[in-house]
């Protein structure tokens, strides 16, 4: 005869809001289990009783057969005394003051719903809000904690007899699915078009935004984390107006296509990309482009990829229903705002601020309570590769290998992210963006409120970069000596490899060998820093090879002027600068005689040993880019022409000061010689891979280390990335590259909350 046994059961991990409870009761059932199942502020607690064989298979089936959306974290199961329970419950959510709990990010429409969506007999037929527990908005709607619809912005809409039903139904698809509604109870849509008197809404709306995008209008879209500016991607016409309206020059802007079908016929797509496009998160991804896609080339000029994405609410769905086969709409979805500011998240900014950009307003009333950009991937090596880490993934902690006290970092200046942590878990926010402007800063400062209030985290520690002129930096010392919070600034580039590491659950107890190579960070020595070897841990680094330092005339101006940076770095170098080089033509003779005098006597030329640089000053060099409209931009391009296949390599000869002169010397000959800028490219990238392997080995062999970690904006360069991850590889190496965060500043929070963490714990 079998015993009744009793399990007592905790699970950690994103199980709210994502039908685990649901889950666990027809479990229950299966194995005739009775007691009970509920949400507390720190996960989920079960007890179960019945015969032994069927608590195991219990146990077993929990992790194993896990709703979708489910992240289990751990599982403690205790044996306890049967209570002689008769069935099984869902009970009421227990909430401690001071537990917490991951929070799922927001989740593209699943196949249910969008069967739902698509048939006509069903009460939720083309609504534009259909979700369910496994899909829907989450993060973007999110109060406070504990998730509960009255908590959420969907507070406002309460449930119909219909979704109630469903709601409080645990073998329904929608038990607990706090967003639930439908068109009689729910969120609406509708179109705000010129002057007229009386908006189109509901289906109505969404069919006319279709037509408006397809006569080439610019349509503001209201969508899960923010507005979209759309307009239709062939339209050459239309697609120059939004560039010209918006103030936004060259730099690429995002697709949305109905699917893999229609995105082939513009890009290429492998297995792994073709997983990443249809994934949940459903994030931009990089792809190449077909030399034959039919597209305005205003929408990635100078680009070899395109960033595309499919649709990931119904809405968007919407929007590509009863389209033609042979004709497929093709949408630029680019952020709703103007230039630098955030996102626009509210209807009445959306009129106000995107007023003179969109012709038409497609709008709803389920209010957006945390912005959240589209993420951008790549696919680099064996991983992606997370350009920005935002909308879909944030904010699901990335787990740390170590216990860290509450703490705050506040990341960078450009692409910001910050971070909070405690025990072992690191919430990395959203995409912040660049703090130049009081919007950006006022996002970063209500980011950083909700974050603490969210993980119910009051931090004993703010860790920010070294630069003094940081907004971020400046908040975090402001805010250090306000609260009394202990306070620890951090060197950009260790920061860089410790988030590398941190992302690996690298124990950094042991030097590393850390390649940090960026656009620019502040150094120890208050030069810009870019192009670093370091030996990295967690509590320290020292730096032990990088770029000789070269000038930059002007600072800024020759960050925005690749011609101005090219040429005070062939005059610093002594190389004779022939007449007909296509860059003299660029610069005026007044500008030339400036540079010539800043370089000589040194004067507002900062110094720098970035690779980001050398990157601009190649993309001059080869006559490809001598102004810049976006960060990046030259390096972007640089790469993209690089010519595949093995082509030789320039000579940068691994040293403590790596001397770029004879690079130079090549690119400059070559270039005058009518050698296509494809093939310098592919040289120039070739000797860069060579310089990080040989420069590895030589500290391999000083220090006996073989950990490789390879971070910095440069390293979103997948063809510099892949080569120099197979040439560590064939050496021996152990090599970490960016998978959960991006290696450009976006993911540098994460690095000086585990280095702060480090240091005080030394300290101590
Ligand atoms: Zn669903
Ligand atoms: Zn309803
Ligand atoms: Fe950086």
């Amino acid at each position: 005869m079998n015993a009744i046994q009793s399990r007592q059961i905790h699970i950690d991990g994103v199980v709210q809001g994502v039908g685990f409870r649901p889950f666990v009761y027809s479990l229950a059932q299966r194995y005739a289990l009775c007691g009970w199942v509920r949400n507390t502020s720190a996960g989920v607690d079960i007890v179960v009783e019945g015969p032994n064989a069927a608590l195991d298979a219990f146990v077993a089936a929990l992790s194993a057969e896990a709703p979708p959306l489910a992240k289990i974290d751990a599982v403690q199961v205790n044996d306890m005394p049967a209570n002689g329970y008769t069935d099984f419950e869902i009970v009421h959510s227990a909430d401690s003051p001071d537990a917490f709990m991951p929070i799922s990010a927001d989740v593209s429409l699943c196949d249910d719903c969008l069967r739902e969506l698509r048939d006509p007999s069903d009460r939720r037929y083309r609504y534009p809000f259909i979700n369910c527990t496994n899909c829907g908005p989450r993060f973007t709607i999110i109060k406070a904690i504990p998730y509960d619809r009255p908590l959420t912005t969907m507070a406002d809409f309460p449930m119909c007899e219909d979704c109630a039903r469903e709601y409080h139904d645990p073998l329904d698809r929608r038990f607990h699915a706090q967003p639930v509604a439908c068109p009689s109870c729910g969120p609406q849509v509708w179109l705000v078009e010129g002057d007229q008197a009386a908006p189109l809404q509901a289906d109505q709306a969404v069919r006319r935004t279709v037509d408006l995008l397809k006569a080439g209008q610019v349509v503001a879209i209201k969508g899960l984390g923010g507005f979209h500016l759309a307009c239709d991607a062939r339209a050459t016409e239309a697609v120059r107006r939004l560039r010209q309206r918006k103030r936004r020059f060259d730099k690429p802007l995002a697709l949305m296509l109905r699917d893999v079908d229609a995105a082939r016929k513009l890009v290429l797509i492998n297995d792994d990309e073709e997983a990443l496009l249809t994934s949940r998160q459903r994030p931009i991804v990089l792809l190449n482009t077909r030399p034959e896609a039919d597209i305005a080339p205003e929408v990635a000029p100078g680009q070899t990829t395109l960033g595309i994405m499919l649709p990931y609410t119904p809405l968007h769905v919407l929007l590509f229903e009863d389209q033609g086969e042979d004709e497929p709409l093709i949408l630029v979805m680019t952020s709703g705002n103007r230039s630098e500011e955030p996102i626009v998240t509210t209807n009445e900014d959306a009129l106000s601020q995107l007023g003179d950009i969109a012709d038409a307003f497609l709008l709803h009333d389920r209010d957006i309570h945390v912005r959240c950009d589209d993420a951008v991937v790549r696919w680099a090596i064996d991983a992606e590769l997370p350009i920005r880490r935002s909308r879909g993934y944030a904010p699901y902690p990335v787990q740390l290998p170590l216990d860290q006290p509450p703490t705050l970092a506040v990341g960078a200046e450009l692409k910001n992210t910050f971070c909070v942590t405690r025990d072992r878990y690191a919430f990395l926010s959203h995409h912040i963006g660049d703090m130049e402007n009081l919007e950006t800063l006022q996002s970063f400062r209500d980011g950083i409120a909700h974050f603490e209030s969210l993980f119910r985290i009051k931090p004993r520690l703010i860790a920010a970069d070294l630069h003094p002129d940081y907004a971020a930096t400046r908040y975090a010392i402001e805010r250090a000596q306000q609260e009394g919070i202990a306070l620890r600034q951090i060197q950009h580039h260790h920061a860089h490899i410790a988030a590398c590491l941190a992302e690996h659950g690298h124990p950094g107890d042991r030097p590393v060998i850390g390649v940090a190579w960026d656009g620019t960070g502040y150094g120890k020595d208050g030069s810009m820093w870019g192009g670093e070897f370091m030996l990295v841990d967690y509590q320290s680094f020292t730096r032990k090879a990088h770029i000789k330092s070269l000038p930059l005339p002007g600072g800024d101006a020759a960050v925005r002027r690749p011609a101005r940076a090219a040429f005070a770095w062939l005059l610093a170098s002594e190389i004779d600068i022939p007449e007909r080089l296509s860059l003299l033509k660029i610069l005026s003779e007044e500008e030339q005689r400036i540079i010539r005098q800043q370089v000589q006597i040194g004067l507002n030329s900062p110094l720098t040993s970035s690779i980001g640089r050398l990157f601009d000053v190649i993309a001059a060099l080869v006559g490809l880019r001598h102004e810049i409209t976006y960060e990046g931009q030259a390096a972007i391009e640089l790469e993209g022409i690089a010519w595949a296949g093995d082509h030789g390599a320039y000579p940068l000869r691994s040293a403590a000061q790596i001397d770029v002169r004879p690079l130079l010397q090549w690119v400059l000959q070559d270039s005058l010689d009518g050698v296509p800028a494809g093939l310098i490219s592919a040289r120039f990238h070739r000797g860069l891979a060579l310089l990080i392997r040989d420069s590895c080995l030589a500290l391999r062999l000083s220090y006996g280390l073989d950990e490789v970690a390879l971070s910095g904006g440069v390293f979103q360069n997948v063809t510099l990335l892949r080569q120099a991850v197979s040439l560590l590889r064939e050496a021996g190496f152990t090599v970490y590259t960016h998978r959960l965060v991006p290696p450009n500043d976006g993911g540098l929070a994460l690095g000086q909350a585990v280095i702060a963490a480090a240091q005080e714990r030394a300290d101590a």
